[in-house]
């Protein structure tokens, strides 16, 4: 699955607010690439709330073709989500993972000494299909009162796919010891949960996987301890992979854990495609304003090349990053600085 992908055709789809500032960046750096990677293919593409507004329709089918039929990965910028419920209209994210089977999120939340946050390094692996967010609801009228249920699905399928990604995952961000934390609550949920972890933790013994994950040391944390431990020692988490709803929280607090949302960046994987997006929203606060600030957006596009097989290329991103937070002299606002979006992009384009 990690071979290095021989073309790079990327759909570009910007969709709302500051994703139409931070995806040129994107763009720009997976440019500056030059040689060391195939020449990247951009392909721009509709999507969101401001086209579902001039449209009536927020993922038009040509974007879904395009992206199935002519792109091995795409950069998703944001979706603004629209304060109350508007008629027809439906999160084109949701959609998409959904269409392309994109059943990881991948976050990796990491800083950089003499930054906020400098000692946390980790990735939060999330299953991204099934738990409790199937939305299988009901409600009935008992005479006590209302009463309301939601279904939690566990499969065997879903937990071992989301299992072998983060063994993955643990294997490529090329650490001496790697350790994977598997995150559940199954002394409660002992059905589900125990699923999820036991199929996580048979993976290695799987005969396909042919040993491949051997040096990964497996740990487990139960939920409400893991986001303690995470605030308390963050430095002891390496990557963590966790069911649907569990791995939504502790992937927003891990964020937490560096500041500022402009930095935090993830993908959704599947098999045989990969978005890259950055974790913040659409900010309509500060958009068209030329100073969002692009790394998360930056980092988002060195995670869909690590993903796409090209990890050297991907780890010359992140140094450039690295080394542009380190020096602290060109920051956008929302880290204590003056610089807009281009600025910080120059310098990026400079320390590559
Ligand atoms: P949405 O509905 O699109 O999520 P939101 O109002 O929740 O919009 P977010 O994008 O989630 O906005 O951002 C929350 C806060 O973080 C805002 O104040 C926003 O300006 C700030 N922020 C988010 N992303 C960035 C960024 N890339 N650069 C600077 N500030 C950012
Ligand atoms: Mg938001």
């Amino acid at each position: 699955r990690r071979a290095a992908a021989q073309t790079l055709k990327i759909g570009m789809i910007p969709a709302d607010g500051i994703g139409h500032e931070v995806l040129p960046a994107a763009r720009a750096v997976l440019l500056a690439l030059g040689s060391s990677i195939p020449k990247p293919e951009f392909i721009d593409l509709n999507a969101g709330f401001e086209y579902f507004t001039r449209t009536g329709t927020a993922l038009p089918e040509e974007t879904i073709r395009v992206l199935t039929e002519e792109c091995n990965g795409a950069m998703f910028g944001a979706v603004s989500s629209p304060s109350r419920r508007v008629a027809g209209y439906s999160s084109p994210i949701v959609a998409l993972r959904k269409k392309l089977d994109l059943y990881a999120n991948i976050r990796p939340v990491a800083s950089v000494s003499g930054t906020p946050g400098s000692d946390v390094d980790m990735v939060v692996v999330r299953e991204n299909t099934e738990c409790l967010y199937i939305k299988e609801e009901t409600q009935i009228m008992t005479p006590n009162g209302k009463e309301a249920r939601a279904t939690r699905l566990i499969t065997e399928r879903a937990s071992r796919r989301i299992g072998k990604m983060a063994f993955e995952t643990a294997l490529s961000r090329g650490k001496q010891n790697p350790v994977l934390t598997i995150v559940h609550k199954s002394n409660v949920l002992s059905v589900t949960d125990g699923l999820f972890r036991e199929t996580v933790r048979g993976v290695p013994q799987l005969e396909e996987v042919q040993g491949r994950y051997d040096g990964v040391k497996i740990e487990e944390q139960l939920v409400d301890s893991m986001v303690y431990r995470m605030y308390r020692e963050p430095a002891t988490f390496d990557v963590a992979v966790a069911p649907n709803m569990y791995g939504d929280i502790i992937s927003d607090a891990a964020a937490a854990l560096v500041g500022s949302l402009g930095l935090v960046p993830s993908v959704n994987a599947g098999d045989n495609f990969v978005m890259g997006e950055p974790v913040h929203g659409s900010a309509p606060d500060i958009a068209g304003k030329g100073i969002a600030n692009p790394i998360a957006a930056i980092r988002s596009a060195s995670l869909l090349l690590t993903h796409l097989g090209h990890l050297e290329p991907a780890q010359k991103i992140n140094d450039a990053v690295d080394a542009v937070l380190r020096e602290g002299k060109v920051l956008t606002p929302d880290l204590g600085g003056r610089s807009r979006t281009q600025e910080v992009l120059d310098e990026v384009l400079k320390k590559m």
